[in-house]
């Protein structure tokens, strides 16, 4: 008997709508896309109310109704939070930028939201054995809810990964390997594994549920809006399950009657000019994105030169009316200093890459001073390297 009402009817595949049975274990859909999860809809919509929910308990497990987990044993918290927004109101006393805060989270990143599901769903599929490539993030939440819940975990990620990140993931209790290759070739070290039933590959967007944890960025997002949304949202992009995740979120809600269609944002890829397969794909007027050579960019988060979801991510784009859009890391880390100075808050790479982008937009015409922004920061700035600091001081001086 499930303690959670559940609603998830079946899958879909993200390309060619092919059904799949729920409550079995799946990696990709048949046609080799991402699955996406689907709800009864109609029957949330008569026994839920979106007030009465978004009043429970802080953080992300309280939107249990639009989640695919059944038993609550098989929920792993760590003490989430709704991440707060914070307004650059020092640096934009004309215009609404507003930044999300995902720093906040168990682990100091957004990817809690995204592993914290998927690794609950392997508990409940009965998986003992999970696997993963990583730029960073991805690879100490899953290991920090995976050693909560008793589930073994490797991953690997490119030598240069920041150390930070090699180094909680290991003291969590995954085995980490450092490998020289970027993450594409990692993950295909990660599933030659799986196939060999070594572990279940939980790459992003490879199996169907990170993406519903990430999803409830755009949940949380609508409520604390009052059930609107802006008008626009930039999203640093790499392997895309949140600016995917979001944009099914805002689906759901609509057919929910807990959201207006007239409030859907314009959503904006986010990309390093060093690692840019979806700006380039957007700007040619592609469907699919041909991967990126010779990635670089020191924000690792985004240095992802293909995605799986790149369909999913350049759909979303344009259904919204967004664009994509490239900065390259001069620019990012001079916004990083800019906001740090003068807003007080310490952004990621990735983070100050969206308002890089918003300035470059700013500064373009596509989006102009009356519309609401809200940019993405997904990971705390303390996590990443900093530039060398302080003066040296002789105390036998007088101050
Ligand atoms: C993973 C990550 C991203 C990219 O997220 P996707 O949803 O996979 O595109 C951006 N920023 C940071 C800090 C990340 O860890």
């Amino acid at each position: 008997m499930a303690e959670f009402a559940n609603y998830l009817t079946h899958l879909d595949c993200g390309l060619t709508g092919e059904r799949h049975e729920a409550h079995q274990v799946h990696g990709l859909s048949k046609a080799a896309k991402p699955l996406l999860a689907r709800y009864d809809l109609d029957a949330i919509k008569a026994g839920a109310d979106r007030d009465a929910i978004w009043a429970r308990d802080t953080g992300f497990w309280k939107w249990r109704e639009l989640l695919p987990v059944e038993h609550s044993r098989n929920v792993c918290a760590l003490g989430e939070v709704d991440t707060p927004l914070i307004p650059l109101n020092h640096l934009h006393k004309n215009a609404a930028v507003i930044v999300k805060d995902e720093g906040r989270l168990p682990t100091g990143s957004f990817k809690a939201r995204g592993l914290a599901l998927a690794v609950a769903m392997a508990r409940e599929l009965g998986l003992s054995h999970l696997a993963m490539p990583t730029n960073g993030n991805a690879g100490s939440a899953l290991a920090a809810y995976a050693s909560r819940i008793g589930i073994e975990t490797t991953v690997v990620c490119p030598d240069d990964t920041p150390a930070i990140n090699i180094e909680e993931t290991e003291l969590q209790s995954a085995k980490v390997y450092k490998a020289n290759g970027l993450i594409n070739a990692c993950g295909a070290w990660v599933k030659a594994g799986a196939d060999k039933g070594l572990w279940f590959d939980l790459s992003t967007l490879k199996e169907p549920y990170r993406i519903e944890g990430k999803k409830t960025m755009g949940l949380e997002l609508a409520a604390q809006l009052g059930w609107t949304l802006p008008d626009v949202i930039f999203y640093p992009t790499g392997g895309g399950t949140g600016l995917i995740g979001m944009w099914k979120a805002f689906a759901e809600l609509i057919a929910l009657g807990w959201l207006n269609k007239n409030d859907l944002p314009r959503m904006v890829a986010v990309q390093a000019s060093g690692c840019a397969p979806i700006v380039r794909a957007y700007d040619a007027g592609e469907r699919f994105a041909a991967p990126w050579e010779d990635a670089h960019t020191f924000a690792a988060g985004i240095r992802v030169p293909a995605a799986i979801g790149d369909f999913l991510i350049l759909d979303a784009v344009r259904d919204s009316g967004g664009f994509a859009i490239a900065v390259d890391d001069k620019a990012i880390e001079a916004a990083r200093r800019n906001v740090a100075k003068n807003e007080g808050l310490l952004l990621c790479p990735e983070g100050a890459a969206t308002y890089a982008a918003y300035l470059a937009a700013r500064k373009s015409g596509q989006v102009s001073s009356g519309e609401r922004a809200v940019l993405f920061n997904c990971a705390t700035g303390l996590k990443y390297p900093m530039p060398d600091a302080g003066q040296a001081l002789d105390l036998a001086n007088p101050a």
